[in-house]
């Protein structure tokens, strides 16, 4: 297995610590709101390196926190922090309870959307709100070994007291620089952050005084706490490496006294429309629903997402969405075939095909060329009864819910729904040409329908 490592800038050779044993953990949601589909992309690269691990035969065990406190609108450790943002934009008092109950139910929505893109659930899923010693304890650590300052509104950590503090990059370490003028003026360096913020309203107790923990120390603390001072792979978006991961580096590493903390970070690009980054802080909200409502599957969003390398940006546009469900379903189409044709004989995986793909997915986990070795797959002069238990097996890290699929899975969305209302009442009222009117109706929207025992059947077409 070869992986690009942000932090060596480099592709380098895979070693776990333990030998057959990846730990890792993954910057999960802030659960303010809903995911979107850009947060989904970098949740579904880690589905994809523990899927790629698991299929290569190694045992992993999967972290990835639920931040439902302290993430600060702005990186400069000002404004509101994002959970009182959603509280505020629900109507709801500012209190933690209610923090906590909104939490709840993004949280509840955030689990149902992995499950419905085939996202294995990570072994563990802390919530910040529910580690507070923990990072209570590390912040305690580093004031003791004189890592951190004390000002009006929290306690920071001081940068200039790690020799390499920023070693991932993308820093500006420039304390003369224009935004030192517009940040805290206490801070005695432009990129020391909060480890720990004053809150007389909000908060819980701590030896400095009521308040909240920052949002780096939270990854920090639960990343400790489940795998270890030290673990294998670490990964996030890309717009988090150099404020939040350089820091998360930064308390573990003084706190433990291990180095390194993590041994390789990988960092999934960016989902754009129309060439901005999605983002629910200016409004981009695109999310699951808005997908089922426009009648695709979760699937569909898989299938188009491992089109696209992890490290490359990808855009998104319902066209190049509507190319990959039709792709899915074509795909699907083979398997039922496959499957008609292959009741009497349990095939055999191919050692070769196998091979290709396996060494595809150690190319840093390239997922689109994974994808053209199934294809060629599918395509190739395998008996029947091979192709589909080897699409099975490719299966296990292309996550397309093959073995599952029962041909009939169709999502309706409201448009459909009620032309197949009108066509039963229709039906009912033996009203036939209206009946072949709404038929055809449903024809332009892509889906075929059967009369089957009085019930409408649609597949895709
Ligand atoms: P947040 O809920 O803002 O804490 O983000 C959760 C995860 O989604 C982080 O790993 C982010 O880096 C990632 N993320 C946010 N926006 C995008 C985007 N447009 N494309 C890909 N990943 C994103
Ligand atoms: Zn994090």
């Amino acid at each position: 297995m070869k992986l690009y490592n942000s932090l060596t800038k480099e592709k380098e050779g895979f070693r776990s610590r333990q030998p057959g044993v990846v730990k890792m953990y993954h910057c999960g949601p802030t659960v303010y709101d809903y995911v979107h589909i850009g947060n989904l992309r970098s949740f579904l690269l880690g589905d994809i390196v523990r899927r790629s691990f698991e299929f290569l035969g190694y045992e992993v065990k999967q972290v990835m926190n639920i931040t439902d406190v302290g993430h600060l609108v702005s990186d400069g450790d000002d404004g509101d922090d994002k959970m009182t943002k959603g509280l505020k934009r629900e109507g709801k008092d500012i209190t933690i309870d209610n923090m906590l109950a909104l939490a709840t139910t993004y949280v509840d929505a955030f689990t149902q959307d992995l499950t419905d893109m085939n996202i294995r659930t990570p072994h563990h899923l802390p919530r910040a709100s529910e580690h507070i010693q923990e990072d209570i304890d590390m912040i305690t650590t580093l004031e003791q070994k004189g890592f951190t300052y004390t000002t009006s509104d929290g306690v920071y950590f001081d940068t200039a007291q790690m020799a390499d503090y920023g070693k991932l990059g993308g820093l500006n370490l420039d304390n003369d620089s224009e935004g030192r003028i517009t940040e805290n003026t206490e801070k005695r360096q432009l990129a020391d952050f909060a480890l720990w913020k004053f809150d007389a309203k909000l908060g819980w107790e701590s030896p400095w005084g009521q308040g909240f923990p920052g949002w780096h120390i939270e990854c920090s603390g639960m990343a400790t706490k489940y795998l270890g001072s030290q673990f294998d792979i670490h990964t996030g978006g890309a717009d988090l490496r150099s404020v939040h991961h350089n820091n998360e580096i930064a308390q573990s590493e003084c706190a433990t006294g291990c180095s390194p903390f993590v041994t390789y970070w990988l960092h999934g690009e960016m989902l754009n429309v129309q060439g901005e980054k999605l983002s629910k802080s200016t409004g981009g909200n695109i999310t699951l629903n808005t997908l089922r409502e426009k009648g695709f599957s979760p699937l569909a969003y898989r299938y188009l997402a491992l089109q696209t390398h992890y490290r490359s940006p990808m855009n998104f546009s319902w066209e190049v969405l509507q190319a990959a469900d039709n792709g899915l379903h074509n795909i699907y189409r083979d398997i039922m075939r496959l499957r008609e044709h292959a009741t009497t004989t349990h095939g055999c995986v191919s050692g070769n095909y196998r091979e290709d793909f396996a060494a595809k997915i150690e190319d840093n986990f390239n997922l689109p060329q994974a994808l053209a070795i199934f294809h060629d797959m599918l395509k190739s002069d395998l008996s029947d009864a091979d192709k589909l238990i080897t699409a099975y097996e490719l299966d296990t890290v292309l996550g397309l819910g093959l073995e599952d699929y029962e041909g009939k899975e169709v999502l309706v969305n409201q448009e459909l729904q009620e032309l197949l209302d009108k066509r039963k009442a229709a039906r009912d009222a033996k009203d036939f040409a209206e009946s072949d009117r709404l038929r055809d109706a449903i024809a332009d929207m892509g889906y075929t329908i059967s009369d089957v025992d009085g019930e409408q059947h649609l597949e895709k077409k």
